[in-house]
C-alpha cells in the first residue's frame, strides 16, 4: 500500500503516545512499556500480539477493541499509512495499543527471544518477482526472524487472497520450526476458523470482488 506523501505525517507520529519511538530500545520491555505490573508469577501473563503490516489498522484496532485483556503491537513501514492508524487511535485511546514505525527485517531488534506470542500476517506484499521471495512475509527467512521473538506456544496466523503467494507460504513451512495446525482455502465458509474474523481493509475490498481468501495458523513442531 503506497500513499501519497502526507507532510504532516512525521509529526504526528513523533508526537502520539501511542507510536513508540525508539522500538530497539523497548526490546525485552515490552509488557513494562504497557504498565504491565509484577511477575508473571503474581500477575496472569499478559499476551502481546503483534501485527506485521498494519496498513491503515482496522484490523489491529477492532481486535485490540474486543481484547482489553491482551496486549498489541501495530508494525508499518510508512509514515503516512501509519498515521491512519496512529489518528484512529488518538481517537480511540486503547490501553492496550502500541504503534511502530519500522521494518519486519529489523523485529528481532524490538522484540527479545520469546517475547511476542502471536504474529499476524495479513493480505502481506506479494513481490511476485522470483528474485524478492525472500521480502516475503511469509517466507521461511521472516519464518526465522518469527520464531526467535516467539514465546514457546506462539502462534503465526497468515492469510490472503492471492492464491500464489499462499502456495508459496505453504510450502515454506518445511524449512522453518513450524507446522500448518489449521488451514482454509475459503476463510469465510470455514465455519471454525472463521469465527471471531476481523476483515481487514484489503479482506473486504478483494473479498467484494469474489475472491477467496486463504488462511493457515501455524504453530512450533511437536
Ligand atoms: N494488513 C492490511 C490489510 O490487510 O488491509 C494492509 C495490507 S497491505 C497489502 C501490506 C502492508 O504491509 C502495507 O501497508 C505495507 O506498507 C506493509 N509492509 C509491507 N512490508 C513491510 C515490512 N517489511 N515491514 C513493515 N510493514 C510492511
Amino acid at each position: 500500500m503506497r500513499l501519497r506523501n502526507i507532510p504532516r505525517s512525521e509529526e504526528v507520529l513523533a508526537n502520539s503516545p501511542y507510536v513508540v519511538q525508539d522500538p530497539a530500545a523497548a526490546k525485552g520491555k515490552w509488557r513494562e512499556l504497557f504498565g504491565v505490573q509484577g511477575t508473571a508469577e503474581k500477575t496472569e501473563k499478559k499476551l502481546l500480539n503483534l501485527e506485521v503490516g498494519t496498513g491503515k489498522g482496522r484490523f489491529i484496532l477492532e481486535l485490540a477493541g474486543r481484547n482489553p485483556g491482551q496486549l498489541y503491537v501495530g508494525l508499518e513501514k510508512f509514515s503516512s499509512v501509519l498515521l491512519r492508524v496512529a489518528e484512529s487511535q488518538q481517537e480511540l485511546m486503547l490501553p492496550n495499543l502500541m504503534l511502530i514505525r519500522g521494518e519486519a527485517e529489523l523485529l528481532t531488534t524490538y522484540f527479545s527471544n520469546g517475547e511476542a506470542d502471536r504474529i499476524y500476517l495479513n493480505f502481506s506484499d506479494p513481490w511476485p518477482k522470483a528474485r524478492h521471495a525472500k521480502r516475503r512475509l511469509p517466507s521461511r527467512e521472516f519464518l526465522a526472524r518469527y520464531d526467535e521473538i516467539l514465546s514457546p506456544d506462539g502462534v503465526i496466523e497468515f492469510k490472503t487472497d492471492n492464491r500464489e503467494l499462499f502456495d508459496f507460504a505453504v510450502d515454506e513451512v518445511p524449512f522453518s520450526p513450524f507446522e500448518i495446525a489449521q488451514i482454509t482455502y475459503d476463510l469465510h465458509h470455514d465455519e471454525a476458523m472463521n469465527e471471531g474474523n476481523i476483515m481487514t481493509e484489503y479482506e473486504e475490498r478483494f473479498s467484494g470482488k469474489g475472491n477467496l481468501i486463504c488462511k493457515y495458523i501455524l504453530k512450533r513442531k511437536q
